[in-house]
């Protein structure tokens, strides 16, 4: 497939067309069309401000993108607000770590489901059976997601005592509480040193074999080669490359991004 053919919005996952988007005259990403499968593990990379976050952002409904067209599992959900998005079941991670400084890494899963079920103070103030239930599920689904991010045994720690690593695994975890069908995650490695990217790396393989999507926006060029069976290249907001890594390493296109200029 090359660069930029490949909109299916019916079998895929994740589907966009012809997305665009614009800051005061500065094109972030260029007519991008791209489509996700079930099932993969999508590496997307490009040199920094080349769109990759501002794709992620115009696909979860942070941004509305100025014209293109997003589709989820066969559902349009261009221009969605950012809860409901999550609430089809695409999760995210933010390049920057948010973690709350008095919270344990426990109640930051906790709210994240909180979060994303719209579960506000004045139902948990009542302390209904509904309630009590939905915070048996989450605390269930909690010691299910501390295994998959290999941080069992810390759930009781304040977050602010957790490495950054850690707190990537964390965030990640956030991501995964509500049982999410697709993952983005931006720059999950970046600022980690290389035993606990290896970790991290480990943790969105195993999860990739469970059967989640998973689209990887990444610095770490090896990292991204390694892991993924597909790499898209953004570069000035254009979709440069679509392929399997030994090809996309050497598209002449892909190699002038990174080391033409
Ligand atoms: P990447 O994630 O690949 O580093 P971004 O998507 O963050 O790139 O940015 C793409 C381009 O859009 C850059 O030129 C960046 O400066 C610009 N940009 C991104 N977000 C904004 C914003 N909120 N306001 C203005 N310009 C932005
Ligand atoms: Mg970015």
């Amino acid at each position: 497939m090359g660069a930029g053919e490949g909109a299916d919005p019916v079998t895929s996952i994740l589907c966009v067309e012809r997305l665009t988007k614009t800051f005061y005259g500065v094109v972030a990403l260029r007519d991008v069309t791209l489509s996700v499968g079930p099932g993969e593990l999508v590496g997307v990379i490009g040199p920094n401000g080349s769109g990759k976050t501002t794709l992620f952002d115009c696909v979860t409904g942070y941004l509305r993108p100025d014209r293109g067209r997003v589709w989820y599992r066969g559902r349009e959900i261009t221009g969605l607000p950012p809860h409901w998005v999550a609430l089809t079941g695409i999760a995210r991670t933010f390049q920057t770590v948010r973690i709350f400084p008095r919270l344990t890494v426990l109640e930051h899963l906790l709210l994240a489901v909180q979060e994303s079920q719209g579960d506000g103070i004045v139902a948990r103030a009542l302390r209904t059976p509904v309630t009590r239930r939905l915070e048996a599920d989450a605390r269930a689904r909690a010691a299910e997601v501390l295994q998959l991010v290999r941080l069992q045994g810390l759930e009781s720690r304040p977050a602010t005592h957790l490495s950054y690593g850690q707190r990537k695994l964390l965030v990640l975890g956030m991501a995964l509480m509500a049982r999410p069908t697709l993952v983005l995650l931006d720059e999950p490695l970046a600022g980690i040193n290389p035993v606990v990217a290896e970790a991290l790396v480990e943790v969105i393989r195993a999860l990739h074999r469970d059967g989640l999507t998973v689209v990887l926006v990444e610095h770490n060029l090896r990292a991204v080669m390694d892991t993924c069976q597909r790499v898209v290249v953004l570069d000035s907001g254009r979709l440069i490359a679509d392929g399997p890594p030994e090809e996309v390493r050497r598209n002449p296109d892909v190699l002038e991004a990174y080391f033409g200029r």
